[in-house]
């Protein structure tokens, strides 16, 4: 099997801040798998700054890549378990190969990838839209443009938390999903909780720092609202460490290294009672497509990625009435928008 890679740059609509960083441009990876019969596989890494990984930390780990040696494509274990002790601190660049080789193992067997995992794409939750960190004008001009989504998801952890919600307010009853990236303490997100709750606010995302599970248990005992972990749950052995201390998780691919780490989070999280968001970076919708084949088993969707960039590349990824049309074509189903599929 042949593995390329090039360079994905991406252009956001507006500024996208959270609470620690902010940006107009990301530079994502597209990875291509050719088997020996010509077939191909797409798949996309969003790397993240914040678990170390660049596109340049990318391309460099799939330098040392060899899939030369890889027979049938099927074996999908026996080919990415290796890759996975090999790309172990590069989990973008883990997930893009996995994401390709489900894409391509769609292809040559025809099915779309929600068929290939057994799962029912009327079974798909309304996903959120973000509304970052901004002044209130813009938050108010953002939040006018997202009505047609019932949920919003909402960037905290700024010095004026309690503006921002106002503002939405005044001209939205949508619902919200609170995302404070790490940005407050037990006590913060308890009394933020509070004023929350009343505000029509379905739940909290990660509110502590990554690290603070003792922090995490004791909200537990007393937080009016839900808790789910991002940062906080990268791998299937996260979620186990996790019990007791959090709701639910939000996963993502370019974080657990591809489908099926995060297959393994997800019934990990069950096995434990626990809810689960499948949610993006900023991506094109290969990324997200490869992500939404994952909803039919999942409570809450956040895969808006592709909805805040330009001039997304890849076409055949649907959302109608703030739900993402799982795409039937075979593999992860979207096409490069220069290609007439
Ligand atoms: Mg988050």
């Amino acid at each position: 099997m042949k593995l390329t890679y090039r360079s994905l740059p991406l252009e956001l609509r507006d500024t996208f801040r959270i609470t620690r960083e902010a940006s107009d441009h990301r530079d994502n990876v597209l990875v291509s798998l050719v088997d020996r019969t010509g077939a191909e596989g797409l798949g996309e890494a969003a790397p993240s700054r914040f678990y170390s990984q660049t596109a340049a930390s990318v391309t460099q780990q799939l330098a040392d890549v060899s899939l030369s040696d890889v027979g049938d494509p099927l074996f999908l274990d026996d080919i990415l378990a290796p890759l996975r002790v090999q790309l172990q601190d590069h989990s973008s660049a883990m997930s893009a190969i996995d994401i390709a080789l489900h894409d391509l193992v769609g292809k040559k067997l025809g099915l779309p990838l929600y068929r290939l995992l057994g799962l029912n794409p009327d079974k798909v939750p309304a996903t959120s839209f973000t509304i970052g960190i901004a002044s209130l004008d813009e938050i108010r001009r953002k939040t006018e443009a997202a009505a047609g989504f019932p949920i919003l998801k909402v960037k905290l952890g700024a010095d004026n938390d309690r503006e921002i919600i106002s503002t939405i307010r005044e001209v939205s009853s949508a619902a919200l999903r609170i995302d404070a990236n790490a940005a407050w303490t037990v006590e913060e997100t308890l009394a933020n909780a509070r004023w929350l709750q009343d505000e029509g606010v379905e739940l909290l995302e990660q509110p502590l720092p990554k690290n603070d599970l003792d922090g995490y248990r004791r909200l537990m005992d007393s937080t009016p609202l839900p808790i789910i972990a991002d940062e906080s749950a990268c791998t299937p052995e996260d979620v186990v460490r996790l019990r007791g201390c959090v709701h639910g998780v939000n996963i993502k691919l370019s974080k657990c290294g591809g489908l099926r780490p995060a297959l393994q989070m997800i019934h990990v999280a069950r096995a434990q009672d626990m809810q689960v968001m499948i949610g993006c970076f900023i991506e094109s919708s290969l990324g997200i497509a490869a992500a939404a084949h994952l909803l039919p088993l999942c409570d809450y969707a956040d895969l808006d990625g592709h909805l805040l960039i330009c001039h997304d590349p890849f076409r055949g990824l649907e959302v109608e009435n703030a739900k993402l049309i799982l795409p039937d074509r075979p593999g992860i189903g979207v096409w490069a928008a220069e290609q007439v599929p």
